[in-house]
């Protein structure tokens, strides 16, 4: 017999989870949400992944790395001499924690505030919308909804021949908490989680190799903006070693020695650390009683619909755990559209328009479509490209390295794809992403007023470009 009945419970309060809960509460719904996150200090911490283990650590450590090299190796070119510039990692983590708890805290005053029943534990989806919850050291009991969402994200991908040990060979999760700086940093996989910390700690004095299996670098982004990247992460002293196939791994006396093939033959590298960052994948492992009927793929993720809707009526699952990038914002946007279908409101979401970051320096960010899937679906475009170089701003800030790129149909002129690699490229993005969501053309940019002298006039030139126009670069008419 079900115990305290819901309009709606939510297992899992990472971004994806959370937010669905505060938006269904907004809506007037009673709401749960059950998650079993505890910090380091065994204390619950709502925010899954994502603030946890994820995007906010990351930042938070690729911020006080790239003040750190300023300091030590850029500052002098203000004028400004630093006489001696030291690392205290300690400190460093110390305020990466305090970030990351001030912002956990929040989210549980958020649900405090909004009226959103925080239930601290395991939850588990039973058969007729029931869902058993069992507190941290306490007994299960049944819950009853009727609706459910399924929002339990993701957990990293282990590989037979590296595992985790904690110490040697670490998931992001590790990376994000070592204790001393590595002299020598392996990392498996050169996506976006290898680039961000091996970013940091590289920036904090490690030598970084990258083992990348493909062949093609970010493979995911514009071709000439993942060329452009290549290039200066390498000069940064990156070493990224692409199409090398890691074949074992082996730990002796505090070093990791990783075997991998490349075009070239077999190798061999010494690591004091390894960091594997190879993809995660969800995590569905007993989330789902074996007598309700749920599909899900090979790797657990749960089917859905566009609308998150699983194969069990009522039921709907969201963020990491479904189709589509494992981004925190894909997740959130989710939720809110599932909160709002089911308090009876026609909501969608156009997962065309969710736009990547990745938070290397400089930033790559992207959304819509890149030249190569234009190139591939046949669709006429023009292409715009405004470089940093060009921009008195980025001058004065000396942040001259990378572009706006934009597509645009070639017929109607609307934007199909914009791809930014630069300084703030994080912040730059959001202008495509507004203009592409109000359908806007590259004409519609180039009769906008910029404010002088921002970053963001690069977009505007972009669009010229587009236009066979720009100002600020010598191009021939078209
Ligand atoms: P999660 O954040 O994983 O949250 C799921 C929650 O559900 C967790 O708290 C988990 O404990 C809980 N849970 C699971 N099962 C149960 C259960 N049965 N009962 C109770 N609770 C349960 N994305 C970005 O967009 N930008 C970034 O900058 C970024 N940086 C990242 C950096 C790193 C190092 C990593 C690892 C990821 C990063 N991501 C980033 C990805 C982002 O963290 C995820 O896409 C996002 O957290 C997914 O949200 P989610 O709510 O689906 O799942
Ligand atoms: P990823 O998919 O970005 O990169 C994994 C890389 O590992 C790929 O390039 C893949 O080719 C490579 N790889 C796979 N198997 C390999 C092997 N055996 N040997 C060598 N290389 C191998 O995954 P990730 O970097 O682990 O990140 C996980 C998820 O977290 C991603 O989906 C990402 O979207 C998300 N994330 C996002 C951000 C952000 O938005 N800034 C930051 C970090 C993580």
């Amino acid at each position: 017999m079900a115990g305290k009945q819901y309009d709606l419970i939510v297992i899992g309060a990472g971004p994806a989870g959370y937010v669905a809960a505060l938006r269904a509460a907004q809506l007037g719904l009673s709401t749960a949400c059950i998650d079993r996150w505890r910090d380091p200090a065994g204390k619950p911490a709502p925010g899954g992944t994502c603030l946890n283990v994820g995007c906010i650590p990351s930042k938070a450590l690729l911020e006080s790395s790239e003040l750190y090299e300023h300091a030590a190796e850029k500052l002098k070119h203000h004028g400004v001499n630093c006489r001696s510039v030291d690392l205290d990692l300690k400190a460093m983590m110390t305020r990466k924690e305090q970030v990351v708890s001030t912002l956990t805290q929040g989210v549980a005053g958020l649900f405090k505030a909004s009226g959103v029943d925080w239930l601290q534990g395991n939850g588990r989806l039973l058969a007729g919308h029931e869902v058993e919850f069992t507190p941290h050291d306490g007994k299960p009991q049944t819950l009853a909804a009727k609706h459910v969402i399924l929002a339990p994200g993701s957990v990293p991908v282990e590989v037979g021949f590296a595992p985790f040990d904690g110490e040697h060979v670490v998931d992001s999760s590790g990376a994000l908490a070592f204790d001393a700086v590595p002299k020598r940093l392996g990392i498996i996989g050169a996506g976006v989680i290898g680039l961000e910390l091996g970013s940091v700690w590289r920036r904090l004095g490690a030598k970084v190799v990258l083992l990348e299996a493909q062949e093609n670098f970010l493979a995911m982004a514009d071709a000439q903006v993942a060329r452009d990247a290549l290039k200066v992460f390498t000069q940064q002293g990156l070493d990224i070693r692409l199409g090398a196939r890691v074949t074992e791994t082996k730990v002796h006396d505090g070093t990791v020695k990783v075997g991998y093939q490349d075009a070239s033959g077999k190798h061999s590298v010494s690591f004091d650390r390894l960091v594997v960052a190879v993809g995660r994948v969800p995590a569905t492992d007993g989330l789902i009683a074996d007598e309700v009927e749920m599909v899900r793929d090979e790797r657990g993720a749960i089917h859905v619909d566009e609308f998150c809707q699983t194969s069990v009526p009522g039921v709907y699952a969201i963020g990491d755990a479904v189709r589509g990038p494992m981004l925190a914002h894909k997740g959130s946007e989710e939720g809110i559209m599932v909160a709002e279908r089911i308090a009876g409101h026609a909501a969608t979401l156009d997962y065309e328009l969710i736009p990547n970051v990745v938070y290397t320096l400089p930033e790559i960010a992207w959304v819509g479509r890149t030249e190569e899937q234009l190139k591939a679906a046949g669709t006429p475009y023009r292409s715009g490209v405004f470089p940093f170089a060009a921009s008195g701003r980025a001058r004065a800030m000396e942040a001259t390295t990378g572009m706006v790129k934009i597509l645009a149909h070639a017929e109607t002129d609307r934007i199909l794809g914009m791809h930014v690699i630069g300084a703030h490229a994080s912040e730059l993005i959001a202008e495509g992403v507004v203009a592409m969501n109000f359908g806007a053309s590259s004409e519609d940019i180039a009769l906008t007023t910029f404010a002088h002298p921002t970053l963001s006039e690069a977009v505007r030139e972009a669009a010229l470009d587009v236009l066979g126009r720009p100002l600020h670069i010598a191009r021939r008419r078209r």
